[in-house]
């Protein structure tokens, strides 16, 4: 097809084919050519109770009539103030703000703003921040300057603010990692952004509640500013509705998006101590926190948010997630012993392994192969370079993931 448009994290050079999809239903895509493709990583980690769900569909549609579109800086409406009642009644009770924003990547701008206006407003201004290695909390300048650095953001590297960037706690290892955020946290840094339990883009790596519990308490002794990003973790994709829950973890601020609208429009909220909120109270302008767009809060995806909400309320979504997390570890324990199959792990609905080499490398040269295989087999995967992962709607049918783990091993036995 011969098209105008430049797709995200797309070598077009390479003249893969891009298919046109019409129609999507549960944990399957349609093609404009008839082809009907199982949706392995949820639309890229969004699509949580599968595409379509009844009661998201009809909240879109019945808001889109009645109010779709207000400015959101003094103003509010009804979708927004069930969302963020909504949140409080089943998020951390210390976070008791909300705010809005529009993607996953600008709910994490929007922690790190908090995080500085915080300590400016105290009197005691801070600017470096902390990171773990091998993090991806977006392709913005702000979160890329908190993300790992490499081929996908060299380019703009003088642009990146200076972080300082912790060691990946991997097993054995981790003592280093807590030991290395002891003495950070001496020079008195504004804040530690992590993603919690699991880091996503960065390779599917996963780190140990301990680890996060430990990190929480660093912080907590020595007054440096905690963020979970939870944009991935959450909504039950690591067994828990949060992440943090597993290891005890109550963040100063959380980043959520993706699920929080059961995937279908984009919304973010960035939740924040009534500490970080009331920094910025004051009878003067100067101090109110200076961020929105022109979408904060739209009513049409605050909606599918508030019908996200009464379904974790009223049906078995965490059933789902177990029941998921079982198929998915049972299907990952057939493969484990196979000679291309390297590192499984599961965690939650999250199941990760590398295929033809011990450590995963985006760059692999095998990335594209197992793209274009996945695709030969009507399944959307896209593997990161040689790491290959399902992080499936929790819907997802049986047969339709046995394709998936069937396609996992017939890759790796001709690549692996
Ligand atoms: N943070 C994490 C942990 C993510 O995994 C992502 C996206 O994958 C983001 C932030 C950025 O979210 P978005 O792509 O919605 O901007």
């Amino acid at each position: 097809m011969n098209s105008p448009i430049w797709h995200p994290f797309t070598q077009h050079g390479l003249g893969e084919p891009i298919p046109l999809v019409t129609r999507a239903e549960g944990a399957v895509l349609h093609t404009a050519d008839g082809q009907r493709i199982v949706d392995a990583i949820s639309s890229w980690w969004v699509t949580t109770h599968g595409h379509g769900h009844p009661r998201i569909v009809a909240a879109i549609a019945e808001q889109a009539q009645r109010l779709d579109q207000i400015i959101f800086a003094g103003w509010t409406h009804e979708p927004a103030e069930e969302v963020a009642r909504g949140l409080l009644d089943i998020m951390p009770v210390e976070l008791t703000r909300v705010f809005f924003s529009d993607s996953g990547s600008t709910s994490v701008e929007v922690a790190l703003k908090m995080a500085l206006g915080y300590w400016l407003h105290r009197g005691e201004p801070r600017h470096r921040l902390l990171v773990m290695e091998h993090s991806y909390h977006g392709d913005t300048i702000g979160t890329m300057s908190v993300g790992a650095r490499g081929a996908f953001n060299a380019a703009y590297e003088p642009l990146l603010f200076d972080v300082e960037t912790l060691p990946f706690p991997a097993a054995g290892a981790e003592q280093a990692t807590l030991d290395a955020l002891e003495a950070a946290c001496r020079a008195r840094p504004a804040a530690l952004i992590v993603e919690p339990l699991v880091l996503g883009a960065g390779g599917m790596l996963f780190y140990p509640p301990r680890v996060l519990a430990e990190m929480r308490a660093i912080c907590a002794r020595a007054g440096v500013l905690f963020i979970a990003d939870e944009v991935m973790t959450g909504w039950g994709r690591t067994g828990t509705l949060l992440a943090c829950e597993q290891a005890g973890v109550v963040p100063d601020i959380l980043c959520l998006s993706k699920g929080l609208t059961g995937g279908a429009v984009p919304l973010a909220v960035t939740m924040a101590s009534e500490a970080i909120f009331q920094a910025h109270w004051s009878q003067d302008r100067a101090t109110m926190f200076f961020h929105s767009s022109s979408y904060t809060a739209n009513p049409i995806a605050c909606a599918a948010a508030a019908a996200n909400l009464a379904i974790w309320r009223e049906e078995p979504v965490l059933e789902r997630v177990a029941d998921l997390s079982r198929r998915q570890r049972t299907r990952l324990d057939a493969l484990a012993g196979m000679p291309g199959i390297h590192n499984p792990r599961a965690l939650g609905t999250i199941a990760a392994m590398e295929i033809g080499g011990g450590g995963g490398a985006y760059l692999s040269a095998l990335g594209p192969t197992l793209m274009a295989h996945f695709r030969e087999h009507d399944l959307l995967v896209r593997p990161l370079g040689n790491t290959v992962y399902v992080m499936p709607p929790y819907c997802i049918g049986d047969d339709d993931l046995d394709r998936v783990y069937a396609a996992i091993g017939e890759a790796a036995e001709r690549f692996g």
